[in-house]
């Protein structure tokens, strides 16, 4: 691993070096950890992170119950019946679900049961109703059932005191089912992140404004608030900010203030309206300046205290594989996801040769044609529709030279599906 450079103001001289990916990201590895908790309603849950597990205090069903409709019976005496000799049970009551009961089902009785509803004392199985004909307060039963046929023990679908959920868990609909199912009322999660994305570019219109003369519109903050979110964390766009030192600093340390990470988009270069880099120097540390990765070499990585900063090329696609890198990691880590992609990656023959160049690590657009992977031809960092044309990415190791063509490669797809 590379130790971290000091920091001297790089504008105007560019880049003398670039961090290589696997030392950013170690380093995020080192820096980066889990928020703290908070208390919630299970039922508001769904997409949180566990951040304890979670022990049934009480088992679920908390009782023995009846898995059908029929009569709760003392199975042994229902030994031997079939159509031609039905076994006749006198009927002592009607259990129903949700219903406390005395009834006692002694020899020769039998208890009405619905599903769900708690099996009388004395009976230990459930007839099916199909297995069963009244005449008046007789019931004839013409299958055979033995003790515990369609009955729901006790605990049956959790035990008291299993692990019902573990730490890290990301709640799934049904999960919010299962807290229920064990009366909790609240549950500890890992804190939503504050991800503070502040965009800067004295060419920038705010997003949903045409874009006029020579001004452009901001494409990056709607895509950094839905990746945000996306992981989990909560998005707080500022700016866009003109190249104005004064105002990027202030805009920076009001975020530090109640952000748990900052992304800052544009400006992370070394021109002279490349305020980020110095500025972070200024007010914390900027660790990573310039990374070994096409396209978002000009990226960097800081710290304001313990939050962290990632500097983001301004240029769409380069921010893009900035935040997948670097950003992306981050925000997943603090809200206690796994950091590895949320893309589904897939194994595929390449249609053509995939060039890149020993020493960074290329971050290749591609599509999918009949299960052969096409690099995109236009793959310029500015070009933002070869990512929404993409199928995803192929990511090229920094120690080759590329892939040949017929060669099998990983993509890596934006869709889960599809
Ligand atoms: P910068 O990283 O500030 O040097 O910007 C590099 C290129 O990306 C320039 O052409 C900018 O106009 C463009 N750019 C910067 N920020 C954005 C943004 N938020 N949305 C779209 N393009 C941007
Ligand atoms: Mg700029």
């Amino acid at each position: 691993m590379e130790p971290a450079r000091p920091f001297h103001d790089p504008r105007m001289r560019g880049f003398r070096s670039r961090t290589s990916v696997e030392a950013v990201l170690a380093l995020i590895d080192r820096r980066v950890g889990r928020l703290s908790l908070e208390s919630i309603d299970p039922r508001s849950a769904a997409g949180r992170v566990m951040a304890s597990e979670v022990v049934a205090e009480a088992p679920v069903p908390a009782f023995d119950r009846a898995a059908m409709d029929g009569y709760a019976v003392r199975g042994e005496e229902t030994l031997g019946a079939d159509s031609y000799s039905p076994i006749p049970f006198t009927i002592v009551g009607r259990v129903r679900p949700g219903a406390v009961s005395t009834i006692r089902v002694g020899p020769g009785e039998a208890a009405e049961i619905a599903t769900g509803a708690p099996l009388p004392a004395g009976a230990d199985t459930v007839v099916r109703v199909e297995a069963t004909e009244v005449d008046g307060r007789i019931v004839r039963v013409s299958e055979p059932t033995p003790p515990g046929r369609h009955v729901g023990r006790e605990g049956e679908d959790i035990a008291r005191g299993a692990v019902v959920l573990s730490a890290g868990r990301v709640l799934r609909p049904q999960d919010l089912g299962l807290l229920s199912s064990i009366g909790l009322d609240r549950v500890e999660v890992v804190r939503r992140p504050v991800v503070a994305i502040i965009v800067t570019g004295d060419e920038l219109q705010p997003a949903g404004i045409r874009p006029d003369g020579s001004r452009i519109a901001d494409a990056n903050s709607p895509m950094l608030a839905a990746l945000a979110c996306r992981d989990g964390g909560i998005p707080a766009v500022i700016g866009p900010l003109p190249d104005d030192r004064e105002a990027i600093r202030s805009a920076i340390v009001d975020a530090a203030r109640s952000a748990d990470v900052l992304l800052i988009s544009g400006g992370s270069s070394t021109g002279p309206e490349d305020h980020a880099p110095g500025l972070i120097a200024e007010l914390g540390e900027l660790a990573v300046h310039g990374v070994a990765i096409r396209p978002a070499s000009p990226a960097g990585l800081g710290f304001l205290g313990p939050i962290p900063v990632v500097l983001l090329p301004g240029n769409p696609v380069s921010c893009l594989c900035a935040y997948d890198f670097f950003a992306g990691p981050i925000v997943r880590r603090l809200g206690g996801r796994p950091p590895g992609w949320p893309y589904r990656p897939r194994v595929l023959p390449l249609a053509r040769k995939l060039a890149s160049v020993v020493g960074r690590v290329d971050y290749a657009r591609v599509s999918v044609v009949d299960g052969r992977v096409e690099p995109l031809a236009i793959s310029g960092a500015s070009i933002l529709s070869s990512t929404t044309r993409a199928d995803g990415f192929v990511v090229i190791p920094a120690d080759l030279e590329g892939h040949p063509e017929g060669a099998s490669v990983t993509v890596w797809h934006y869709d889960q599906d599809g």
